[in-house]
């Protein structure tokens, strides 16, 4: 992936503040996770107008995104055992009092916003039935980004009930759209992962000092993670608050590498090498990562690139920086860093020998 595609990726337009607004109102959403589309509709909020509008246009199979605590609540059991890979499809159900067959348009909108009432209760629904709720994960978009997460966490962060109906619209409705649904609001899956990064801090500035080293001045930040205490360090070179293109590093801590002498990484001399560019640069930042991948003298240690990239994205966040060049040539970790909210406009080799293996055992 070159620096302008990443570019061109991140300035998107973020669909999710229309996204909320429409969701508010009752009005249908398009969803799209590649090449997927959906219909969303607010499930407090839809009516057999919307409804009608939404089996007309989908597939017709109707499911409504929900949490598991409240599906534990209205006492609906998953069809099968919780797999997090997969779509967690309950025991589909009908709103029990004064439905007819529960088919209609009007009568699936009452049973998805009997769902979303809070005075709903297990006696009130009939198994099985024409509407079909889905387990979201406990985590939303971050811990499964795709749609059913996506359609409950717009819900909840539009401030309504997270409680979503959805349905497929098919490969055969192909662009440009029908009147009716040309018009509606369009929001990604990876928008709702953006809106929800930004919102929500997973670190938290803890200090700031001065950092005297044998390259020159350099300022240490300190970072608490929200998740359990693990600091994290962010040593800067000049100012890049508010700056674009700001050459980074993103480190994962290496004990045996970075500071026992290990040979069977690289670990040391590329956080050397790190620290010597944005020192060399008087203009960067390296972004030491603590407590996730291990390697080197630590075999056992599993690597998690994906929580590593959003914890730098958040501390780079934090520090006031607008974009960056990220000094690697791994481009999924480029295409990481910026799917979590921090723009990468271009890659640039650290060293001519490259970055970390993180193979257990991998040797120079
Ligand atoms: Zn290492």
């Amino acid at each position: 992936m070159t620096g302008a595609v990443l570019a061109e990726r991140t300035e998107m337009v973020d669909g999710a503040p229309s996204a909320l607004a429409a969701l508010r109102r009752g009005e249908p959403v398009v969803l799209t996770h590649a090449r997927e589309r959906h219909l969303v509709i607010a499930a407090e909020r839809v009516t057999g107008r919307t409804m009608a509008l939404l089996v007309r246009y989908s597939s017709g199979f109707a499911c409504v995104a929900i949490e598991g605590e409240r599906l534990a609540a209205l006492d609906i059991p998953l069809m099968e055992a919780d797999d997090a890979g997969r779509e967690a499809f309950a025991v589909s159900v009908d709103a029990g009092a004064g439905l007819t067959t529960g088919i209609s348009a009007l009568e699936r909108a009452r049973t998805v916003r009997a769902l979303a009432h809070p005075s709903t209760t297990p006696a009130d629904l009939v198994r099985p039935g024409h509407v079909v709720p889905v387990q979201v994960r406990p985590g939303g978009v971050l811990e499964r980004p795709a749609p059913p997460e996506a359609a409950a966490d717009l819900c909840r962060l539009a401030g309504l009930v997270p409680a979503a109906v959805f349905a497929a619209i098919p490969e055969s409705v192909s662009e440009p759209l029908p009147t009716a649904l040309a018009d509606l609001t369009t929001v990604r899956v990876e928008d709702v992962v953006r809106h929800r990064e930004r919102a929500e801090p997973l670190v938290h500035p803890a200090a700031v000092a001065p950092l005297a080293t044998r390259r020159g001045l350099l300022t240490q930040h300190t970072y608490v993670d929200v998740r359990g205490g693990t600091e994290h360090l962010a040593v800067v070179a000049g100012a890049v608050a508010d700056a674009d293109a700001v050459p980074v590093r993103v480190h994962d801590e290496c004990l045996a590498g970075d500071l026992l002498g290990s040979v069977r990484c690289r670990c040391a001399g590329d956080l050397a090498a790190a620290l010597d560019a944005v020192a060399t640069a008087g203009n960067g930042v390296v972004v030491y990562v603590r407590g996730g991948a291990a390697c080197g003298g630590q075999p056992t240690g599993v690597a998690v690139p994906a929580d590593r990239d959003r914890v730098a994205a958040h501390v780079l966040r934090d520090l006031g920086v607008r974009s960056v060049v990220l000094l690697t040539d791994d481009h999924g970790h480029a295409g990481r860093l910026s799917a979590f909210g921090m723009p990468v406009v271009a890659c640039a080799p650290l060293t001519p020998a490259g970055q970390c293996d993180l193979r257990a055992g991998a040797v120079e």
